[in-house]
């Protein structure tokens, strides 16, 4: 039998999973790397440390579940985005840490190039808002602090990237230099419309001319094979995909209108929006879709900032649960949340209210709350966020959402994936097994390696659990009515 790994490289862990032919999980392996923390609001990673980890957990992966190099067809990448990397071009070391995407250093050039006006520039040509979050300004500031680096960006003898790059760079022993659609569009220097980078976005940044910028490929893609020396034998990479787009193609959501939403610590919703970019507008972003041709879909992208993490504030926090998943048993013992609203804007409200100083509330307290009541409305809360971005994004792209794919650690809530059904007036899918973005990593893989027809993948994905919409239109009314009360009370101004 034939298999594919899927190296899903994420922001604190880095996981490989071995699938086998039929699209079942074979074996799997994790590791944590370190978390470096310079500074308030400064966040790097050891690139050269990631590397370690990418090559140890496949190791790790094969060697449990007994297969070698040699029986693997493919493997596909999933990277943490935006995060940047430069490294000497004839020793693959990199010049500093990697400048991680929460890293909020550039925040005070971001506001400059705001104030000179760029940003209608920018988001038309990169579908992005102005972030510290996107690599560019990462980029310029390795370039204006350390040593050397601006010349070396300028003769070449440097090189850019973001985790993808880097490690299929290293992967092939120096021999390829190349990034797919989806994590080019995350540099804020890639032209959305045009699949190119863009001259005039360089010089916006104030970055080195000269600077060499990797090959632009589809997602699924024959890349280049894997240094011998470090399985025993090569091993094509055929697959590369940003984590979020990596889950959407990994949840098949590759027609237009397709959904997906990552409940983690924050909420991740990507549609699938089709052959023509849409302006995203109230703070929802337009980015590429992964796929297996040179004409990448676009997508809509938006952000939830508190989403399972409004859970551990009900158990850190509040001490109002023991463990995450208590929380779902809690909120089925009130048969409402009896006018409660929970709006956790603890770091502001993203999409679609975009409101940085928005802060938390908690709104309809009576004599008669208690826990339970504040639970249920806080996991409601996570849903009304969801809602909200779903109906901005319907109103940007001009769809009817019927179908919402979920994933991530607060899906398994059914209370809360029930709701959301409920809210959103719309079908919540939960494949069983909920491992989409490594999923879409091996998928695109295993198309480009020819292993897998797109026919076989929609056969792999069957078994999902759907919650139905089952709530009396003016009862839904009334309750989306009081929550956009309570946010109303919560923002800024
Ligand atoms: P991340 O990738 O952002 O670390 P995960 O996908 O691992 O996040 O999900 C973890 C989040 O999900 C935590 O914030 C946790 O509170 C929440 N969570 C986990 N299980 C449940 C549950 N059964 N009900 C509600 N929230 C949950």
């Amino acid at each position: 039998m034939k298999y594919i790994i899927a190296l899903d490289q994420g922001t604190t862990s880095t996981r490989a999973i071995i699938f086998n032919g039929n699209g079942g999980i074979a074996s799997s392996a994790s590791r944590e790397f370190r978390q470096i923390y310079p500074k308030a609001g400064w966040v790097e990673h050891d690139a050269e440390e990631i590397f370690v980890s990418a090559a140890g957990v496949i190791k790790e992966a094969l060697l449990k579940a007994d297969i070698k190099a040699a029986d693997v067809a493919a493997m596909g990448i999933t990277n943490q985005r935006e995060t940047t990397i430069v490294w000497n071009r004839f020793t693959g070391e990199p010049v500093c840490n990697a400048i991680v995407w929460q890293c909020r250093r550039t925040a005070q050039f971001c506001e400059g190039i705001k104030n000179k006006g760029l940003a209608p520039l920018i988001e038309q040509k990169t579908g992005l808002l102005i972030d510290p979050y996107f690599s560019a300004t990462k980029l310029k500031w390795i370039a204006d602090n350390v040593s050397g680096a601006a010349e070396g960006l300028q003769n070449g003898g440097l090189l850019f990237g973001t985790v993808d790059t880097y490690l299929l760079w290293k992967f092939t022993g120096g021999k390829v230099y190349a990034t797919d659609y989806t994590n080019a569009s995350r540099t804020m220097l890639f032209d959305i419309h045009n699949l190119c980078w863009d001259k005039e976005l360089l010089s916006v940044f104030g970055i080195p001319s000269g600077i060499s910028l990797p090959e632009v490929k589809p997602s699924g893609a024959f890349y280049g094979k894997t240094d011998k020396d470090i399985f025993g034998c090569e091993i094509p990479i055929c697959g590369i995909a940003g984590d979020q787009q990596s889950a959407l193609f990994g949840q098949l959501c590759i027609k237009e209108g397709d959904v997906k939403n990552t409940y983690g610590t924050g909420c991740f919703l990507l549609m699938n929006a089709g052959k023509k970019p849409c302006a995203g507008g109230n703070g929802l972003i337009t980015t590429l879709c992964a796929g297996i041709d040179d004409k990448p879909q676009y997508a809509l992208e938006g952000s939830v900032f508190i989403g399972g993490a409004v859970v551990q504030w009900l158990r850190d926090g509040l001490g109002f649960i023991q463990t995450a998943a208590e929380s779902e048993a809690l909120a089925l013992t009130v048969k409402d949340s009896g006018g409660v609203y929970v709006v956790p804007a603890f770091t502001g409200l993203g999409a679609p209210y975009w409101d940085a100083d928005a802060r938390g509330t908690v709104t309809g307290i009576t004599r008669g709350t208690t826990r339970a009541h504040i639970v249920r409305a806080a996991l409601e809360g996570i849903a009304y966020q969801v809602n909200d971005v779903l109906r901005a994004m319907e109103t940007a792209a001009g769809v009817k959402v019927s179908r919402l794919a979920v994933d991530g650690g607060a899906s398994a809530n059914n209370f809360l994936m029930a709701f959301q059904a409920d809210i959103s007036r719309c079908e919540v899918a939960r494949p069983e097994v909920a491992e989409s973005t490594a999923k879409g990593a091996a998928y695109l893989a295993g198309l480009a390696c020819g292993l897998w027809s797109m026919q076989d993948l929609m056969g792999f994905s069957c078994a999902t659990r759907t919650f139905s919409p089952n709530m009396k239109d003016d009862e839904r009314a009334a309750l989306l009515s009081g929550w956009h009360n309570a946010v109303n009370r919560t923002l800024s101004k």
